[in-house]
């Protein structure tokens, strides 16, 4: 299958349309690159399942709260391009801001309010309260790759739980496209991969499998009969603390209906998310605890 790198929108467009005139199926994975094992698995999926496999690099200013978080973020643009290649995508594609937003971004180089996608009830609570404006950042870069893309089917990572409730949200309410959520890749020692990972101190490194350690407790408890959210988190906050990580927060939700607040006990199905700090690198992680 042949593989074509594109660096500019409107390029990409133009190829997913030609493409779906031609009667493709595509498959889409949306990532900011560096990227890793995780995405790879997204991309072989996709692959699997879609006629041709599309994927976007775009470091999106619009989610970053953090301005520090943005200029860390690491990229590799060449060693992206020939990982999905390997993985069985057909097209990559990078852009700008402009490139994405050519008729919208304002002459100071900003998008202005109005042309910021509002994201659904799933962004109150947790991320979408320690991350103000992020979600917002993540609807309106999907909706616009959406409509660059076309796509059949978009797979997205369930690493980034709450981000997939709203991006399913955003497809319900344009109609399209299927979002498929797939299984958190992990190291052999629990770490959720991420391309922030890299910028992990080794010392750091060694003790970021606390997040992963603490949800695998809470999941021992879950299934030993244990349905209060104050006992469920309590291995994951003694697993951050003991790790020497600023908690951000440790928390259970009802994996069937989000709620920005805890559900009241006791939970029938629970999934259990956490977000902390290893120095300057935010980990996020989560485990449905009724699975696996
Ligand atoms: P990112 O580049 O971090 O924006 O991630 C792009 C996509 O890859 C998102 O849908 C993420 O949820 C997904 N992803 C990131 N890390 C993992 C992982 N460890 N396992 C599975 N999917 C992941």
């Amino acid at each position: 299958m042949s593989f074509t790198l594109l660096e500019s929108v409107a390029a990409a467009r133009a190829h997913c349309a030609e493409r779906r005139g031609a009667g493709v199926t595509l498959g889409f994975v949306p990532t900011m690159g560096a990227l890793h094992e995780g995405h790879l698995a997204l991309v072989r999926r996709a692959a699997a399942e879609c006629d041709e496999v599309v994927v976007s690099v775009f470091v999106n200013p619009l989610q970053f709260n953090d301005p520090g978080d943005l200029e860390r973020y690491p990229r590799d643009l060449q060693g992206d391009a020939a990982q999905v290649r390997a993985a069985g995508a057909t097209m990559l594609f990078t852009g700008t801001l402009a490139g994405f937003f050519p008729d919208e971004l304002g002459p100071d180089g900003a998008l202005p309010p109005e042309a910021h996608v509002a994201p659904g009830p799933c962004a109150l609570g947790l991320e979408g309260t320690h991350r103000p404006g992020h979600f917002e950042g993540v609807a309106t870069i999907v909706d616009r790759l959406f409509d660059v893309v076309t796509p059949a089917r978009a797979y997205f990572g369930a690493k980034d739980y709450q981000q997939c409730l709203v991006v399913q949200e955003l497809a319900r309410r344009r109609g399209a496209p299927d979002v498929v959520v797939c299984p958190t890749v992990r190291e052999g020692d629990g770490l959720a991969l991420s391309s922030r990972n890299q910028l992990l101190s080794a010392e750091e490194r060694e003790r970021a499998p606390a997040l992963a350690s603490g949800l695998f407790a809470a999941r021992e408890l879950f299934r030993s009969g244990v349905r209060e959210p104050g006992q469920l988190v309590a291995p994951i906050e003694a697993a951050v603390e003991a790790a020497g990580f600023e908690l951000e927060y440790a928390a259970v939700r009802d994996p069937g209906q989000w709620t920005a607040e805890e559900p009241q006990a006791p939970l029938e199905r629970a999934v259990a998310l956490v977000a902390a700090r290893a120095g300057a690198v935010r980990l996020i992680d989560n485990l449905d605890l009724g699975e696996g």
